[in-house]
Protein backbone atom coordinates (compact mmCIF):
# COMPACT_ATOMS: atom_id res chain seq x y z
CA UNK A 1 0.00 0.00 0.00
CA UNK A 2 0.67 3.52 -0.46
CA UNK A 3 0.47 6.56 1.75
CA UNK A 4 -0.20 9.93 0.14
CA UNK A 5 0.14 12.96 1.99
CA UNK A 6 -2.15 15.84 1.70
CA UNK A 7 0.54 18.69 2.46
CA UNK A 8 -1.84 21.78 3.09
CA UNK A 9 -0.61 24.24 4.74
CA UNK A 10 -1.19 23.89 8.55
CA UNK A 11 -3.30 27.57 8.81
CA UNK A 12 -5.32 26.10 6.12
CA UNK A 13 -5.84 22.64 7.34
CA UNK A 14 -6.82 24.32 10.47
CA UNK A 15 -9.01 26.42 8.99
CA UNK A 16 -10.72 23.72 7.11
CA UNK A 17 -10.79 21.42 10.45
CA UNK A 18 -11.60 24.16 12.53
CA UNK A 19 -9.47 23.40 14.53
CA UNK A 20 -7.47 26.10 16.88
CA UNK A 21 -3.58 26.48 16.29
CA UNK A 22 -1.31 27.21 18.97
CA UNK A 23 -1.35 27.81 22.44
CA UNK A 24 -0.82 23.83 23.31
CA UNK A 25 2.18 22.24 23.80
CA UNK A 26 0.80 19.34 21.90
CA UNK A 27 -1.03 19.38 18.60
CA UNK A 28 -4.21 17.57 18.03
CA UNK A 29 -3.79 14.55 15.97
CA UNK A 30 -6.01 15.95 13.51
CA UNK A 31 -4.04 18.88 13.04
CA UNK A 32 -1.08 16.73 11.05
CA UNK A 33 -2.33 15.78 7.74
CA UNK A 34 -5.10 13.35 6.24
CA UNK A 35 -3.75 10.60 4.58
CA UNK A 36 -5.29 8.19 2.71
CA UNK A 37 -3.57 4.94 2.07
CA UNK A 38 -4.88 3.53 -1.45
CA UNK A 39 -4.10 0.25 -2.43
CA UNK A 40 -1.08 -0.67 -4.96
CA UNK A 41 -3.24 -2.21 -7.53
CA UNK A 42 -5.38 -4.79 -8.19
CA UNK A 43 -7.32 -3.68 -10.61
CA UNK A 44 -11.19 -2.45 -10.90
CA UNK A 45 -11.94 -5.94 -10.44
CA UNK A 46 -10.93 -5.66 -6.59
CA UNK A 47 -14.31 -6.09 -4.78
CA UNK A 48 -13.86 -2.58 -3.26
CA UNK A 49 -12.23 -0.91 -6.17
CA UNK A 50 -12.91 2.81 -5.59
CA UNK A 51 -14.57 2.74 -2.91
CA UNK A 52 -13.49 5.09 -0.21
CA UNK A 53 -14.12 4.17 3.32
CA UNK A 54 -13.79 6.19 6.77
CA UNK A 55 -12.33 4.51 9.86
CA UNK A 56 -12.63 6.53 13.30
CA UNK A 57 -10.62 4.64 15.84
CA UNK A 58 -12.28 6.02 18.85
CA UNK A 59 -10.47 8.21 21.55
CA UNK A 60 -6.37 8.88 21.42
CA UNK A 61 -4.42 7.90 23.94
CA UNK A 62 -3.04 10.54 25.20
CA UNK A 63 -6.79 12.56 26.04
CA UNK A 64 -5.87 12.49 29.72
CA UNK A 65 -3.29 14.33 29.45
CA UNK A 66 -5.20 17.04 27.71
CA UNK A 67 -7.53 17.96 29.98
CA UNK A 68 -8.28 21.24 29.04
CA UNK A 69 -8.37 20.58 25.40
CA UNK A 70 -10.59 17.54 25.44
CA UNK A 71 -13.12 19.52 27.71
CA UNK A 72 -13.49 22.20 25.23
CA UNK A 73 -17.11 22.01 23.83
CA UNK A 74 -17.54 21.58 19.99
CA UNK A 75 -20.51 21.84 17.49
CA UNK A 76 -22.19 17.88 17.77
CA UNK A 77 -25.31 18.36 15.82
CA UNK A 78 -27.49 20.99 16.95
CA UNK A 79 -26.00 21.49 19.82
CA UNK A 80 -22.55 21.32 21.57
CA UNK A 81 -20.31 18.32 23.72
CA UNK A 82 -16.96 17.93 24.89
CA UNK A 83 -14.01 17.51 22.27
CA UNK A 84 -13.64 14.17 23.18
CA UNK A 85 -13.50 11.67 26.70
CA UNK A 86 -10.61 9.49 27.99
CA UNK A 87 -12.17 6.34 27.08
CA UNK A 88 -12.37 3.25 28.93
CA UNK A 89 -10.18 0.08 29.94
CA UNK A 90 -10.00 -3.19 30.43
CA UNK A 91 -9.13 -3.96 34.74
CA UNK A 92 -6.04 -4.89 33.14
CA UNK A 93 -5.38 -0.97 32.24
CA UNK A 94 -5.50 -2.30 28.57
CA UNK A 95 -6.62 1.66 27.17
CA UNK A 96 -9.94 1.22 24.85
CA UNK A 97 -8.00 4.12 22.52
CA UNK A 98 -5.36 1.21 21.87
CA UNK A 99 -7.62 -0.96 21.23
CA UNK A 100 -9.61 0.73 18.73
CA UNK A 101 -6.63 1.95 17.46
CA UNK A 102 -5.20 -1.78 16.59
CA UNK A 103 -8.67 -3.17 14.90
CA UNK A 104 -8.63 -0.44 13.26
CA UNK A 105 -5.13 -0.77 11.89
CA UNK A 106 -6.22 -4.80 11.03
CA UNK A 107 -9.34 -3.54 9.47
CA UNK A 108 -7.30 -0.96 7.12
CA UNK A 109 -5.19 -3.65 5.77
CA UNK A 110 -8.31 -5.74 5.02
CA UNK A 111 -10.19 -3.26 3.12
CA UNK A 112 -7.35 -2.28 1.38
CA UNK A 113 -6.45 -5.28 0.17
CA UNK A 114 -9.80 -5.66 -1.30
CA UNK A 115 -9.37 -2.66 -3.68
CA UNK A 116 -10.55 -0.04 -0.86
CA UNK A 117 -9.16 3.53 -0.46
CA UNK A 118 -9.49 3.98 3.49
CA UNK A 119 -9.63 7.02 5.57
CA UNK A 120 -8.35 6.88 9.00
CA UNK A 121 -9.61 10.02 11.45
CA UNK A 122 -6.60 9.82 13.56
CA UNK A 123 -3.05 8.84 12.47
CA UNK A 124 -1.30 7.71 15.71
CA UNK A 125 -2.05 6.15 19.23
CA UNK A 126 0.30 8.25 21.14
CA UNK A 127 0.36 9.63 25.18
CA UNK A 128 1.65 13.10 23.88
CA UNK A 129 -1.08 13.63 21.09
CA UNK A 130 -4.96 14.03 22.16
CA UNK A 131 -8.00 14.44 19.24
CA UNK A 132 -9.22 15.03 17.00
CA UNK A 133 -12.59 15.91 18.45
CA UNK A 134 -15.86 14.72 17.44
CA UNK A 135 -16.98 17.30 15.10
CA UNK A 136 -13.64 16.74 13.44
CA UNK A 137 -14.38 13.00 13.18
CA UNK A 138 -18.04 13.48 12.94
CA UNK A 139 -17.31 15.39 9.17
CA UNK A 140 -14.00 13.65 8.20
CA UNK A 141 -15.01 11.92 4.59
CA UNK A 142 -17.42 14.10 3.81
CA UNK A 143 -15.62 16.31 1.17
CA UNK A 144 -13.88 13.07 -0.67
CA UNK A 145 -17.62 12.15 -0.14
CA UNK A 146 -16.46 8.76 0.92
CA UNK A 147 -18.77 5.98 1.36
CA UNK A 148 -19.23 4.94 4.78
CA UNK A 149 -17.70 5.67 8.23
CA UNK A 150 -17.22 3.16 10.78
CA UNK A 151 -16.66 4.36 14.57
CA UNK A 152 -14.82 2.09 16.97
CA UNK A 153 -14.90 1.78 20.48
CA UNK A 154 -15.13 -0.57 23.01
CA UNK A 155 -17.47 -0.25 26.39
CA UNK A 156 -17.16 0.13 29.85
CA UNK A 157 -19.90 -1.22 31.81
CA UNK A 158 -19.72 -2.33 35.64
CA UNK A 159 -23.40 -4.25 35.33
CA UNK A 160 -22.31 -7.62 36.65
CA UNK A 161 -22.04 -10.06 33.46
CA UNK A 162 -22.10 -7.62 31.35
CA UNK A 163 -21.05 -8.62 27.93
CA UNK A 164 -21.24 -8.78 24.12
CA UNK A 165 -21.32 -6.11 21.09
CA UNK A 166 -23.81 -3.60 19.98
CA UNK A 167 -24.15 -1.13 16.68
CA UNK A 168 -25.42 2.34 16.94
CA UNK A 169 -27.32 3.83 14.19
CA UNK A 170 -28.38 7.58 13.92
CA UNK A 171 -31.95 8.69 14.66
CA UNK A 172 -33.69 10.70 12.28
CA UNK A 173 -32.58 14.12 13.61
CA UNK A 174 -33.25 16.62 10.90
CA UNK A 175 -31.62 18.41 9.23
CA UNK A 176 -28.49 16.39 10.81
CA UNK A 177 -29.32 13.24 9.66
CA UNK A 178 -32.04 12.94 7.86
CA UNK A 179 -29.99 12.26 4.56
CA UNK A 180 -27.92 9.56 6.34
CA UNK A 181 -30.03 7.84 8.77
CA UNK A 182 -32.34 5.19 6.55
CA UNK A 183 -28.72 3.74 4.98
CA UNK A 184 -26.97 3.82 7.95
CA UNK A 185 -29.46 1.62 9.62
CA UNK A 186 -29.10 -1.16 6.37
CA UNK A 187 -25.50 -0.21 7.91
CA UNK A 188 -26.03 -1.02 11.43
CA UNK A 189 -27.82 -3.97 10.32
CA UNK A 190 -25.31 -5.54 8.00
CA UNK A 191 -22.35 -5.16 10.61
CA UNK A 192 -24.62 -6.72 13.35
CA UNK A 193 -25.29 -9.71 10.84
CA UNK A 194 -21.25 -9.73 10.31
CA UNK A 195 -20.13 -9.74 13.61
CA UNK A 196 -22.37 -12.54 14.49
CA UNK A 197 -21.30 -14.50 11.14
CA UNK A 198 -17.48 -14.35 12.87
CA UNK A 199 -18.95 -15.59 15.99
CA UNK A 200 -19.51 -12.62 18.48
CA UNK A 201 -22.51 -12.29 20.49
CA UNK A 202 -24.66 -9.36 20.94
CA UNK A 203 -24.87 -7.01 24.33
CA UNK A 204 -26.93 -8.56 26.60
CA UNK A 205 -27.27 -5.29 28.96
CA UNK A 206 -28.62 -3.23 25.75
CA UNK A 207 -32.29 -2.47 26.24
CA UNK A 208 -33.64 -3.81 23.37
CA UNK A 209 -31.51 -7.11 23.58
CA UNK A 210 -30.66 -7.08 19.77
CA UNK A 211 -27.56 -5.45 19.61
CA UNK A 212 -28.61 -2.27 17.81
CA UNK A 213 -29.10 1.31 19.81
CA UNK A 214 -30.53 4.29 17.59
CA UNK A 215 -28.93 7.57 19.24
CA UNK A 216 -28.95 11.29 18.42
CA UNK A 217 -26.19 13.13 20.69
CA UNK A 218 -23.25 11.55 19.06
CA UNK A 219 -21.07 14.33 17.32
CA UNK A 220 -19.76 11.51 15.29
CA UNK A 221 -22.16 10.49 14.08
CA UNK A 222 -24.94 13.62 13.79
CA UNK A 223 -21.87 15.57 11.83
CA UNK A 224 -21.57 12.76 9.12
CA UNK A 225 -22.56 13.07 5.11
CA UNK A 226 -22.05 9.21 4.58
CA UNK A 227 -23.75 6.28 6.29
CA UNK A 228 -22.33 5.80 9.38
CA UNK A 229 -22.22 3.54 12.24
CA UNK A 230 -20.57 3.31 16.28
CA UNK A 231 -19.40 -0.17 17.37
CA UNK A 232 -18.96 -0.83 20.50
CA UNK A 233 -17.15 -4.29 20.38
CA UNK A 234 -17.48 -5.93 23.71
CA UNK A 235 -16.99 -4.60 27.02
CA UNK A 236 -14.24 -3.82 28.19
CA UNK A 237 -14.60 -4.10 32.10
CA UNK A 238 -16.03 -7.82 31.21
CA UNK A 239 -13.54 -10.59 31.72
CA UNK A 240 -14.88 -12.96 28.79
CA UNK A 241 -15.00 -9.80 26.38
CA UNK A 242 -11.30 -8.00 27.65
CA UNK A 243 -9.93 -11.52 26.67
CA UNK A 244 -11.18 -11.47 23.17
CA UNK A 245 -10.15 -7.31 22.86
CA UNK A 246 -6.51 -8.13 24.75
CA UNK A 247 -6.07 -11.19 22.24
CA UNK A 248 -4.08 -10.57 18.69
CA UNK A 249 -6.67 -13.40 17.62
CA UNK A 250 -9.63 -11.27 18.76
CA UNK A 251 -8.79 -8.41 17.44
CA UNK A 252 -8.88 -10.11 14.12
CA UNK A 253 -11.91 -11.62 14.56
CA UNK A 254 -13.23 -8.08 15.13
CA UNK A 255 -11.27 -6.60 12.34
CA UNK A 256 -12.55 -9.77 9.64
CA UNK A 257 -16.02 -9.32 10.85
CA UNK A 258 -16.17 -5.27 10.25
CA UNK A 259 -14.61 -5.95 6.85
CA UNK A 260 -17.52 -8.44 6.03
CA UNK A 261 -19.95 -5.42 6.78
CA UNK A 262 -18.36 -3.55 4.25
CA UNK A 263 -18.40 -6.01 1.78
CA UNK A 264 -22.17 -6.80 2.63
CA UNK A 265 -23.26 -3.07 2.92
CA UNK A 266 -21.36 -1.98 -0.57
CA UNK A 267 -21.92 -5.29 -2.45
ZN1 LIG B 1 -15.30 4.90 23.30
Amino acid sequence: MRSVRYALPVAALAAVLGVVVGGTAAPADATRDFRFTSPDGGGSSAPLAGRTIVIDPGHQLGNHNFPREIDRLVPAGGFEKPCNTTGTATNGGYPEATFTWQVARLLRTRLVSLGATVMMTRHSNREDRWGPCVDVRGRDGNKVHADLKISIHGDGSYAAGARGFHVIAPTDRRPWTHDIYRPSRRLALDTRSSLKHVGLRVANYIAGGDGLDFRSDLGTINLSDMPTVMVELGNMRNARDAHRMTSKAGRATYARGLALAVRRFLG
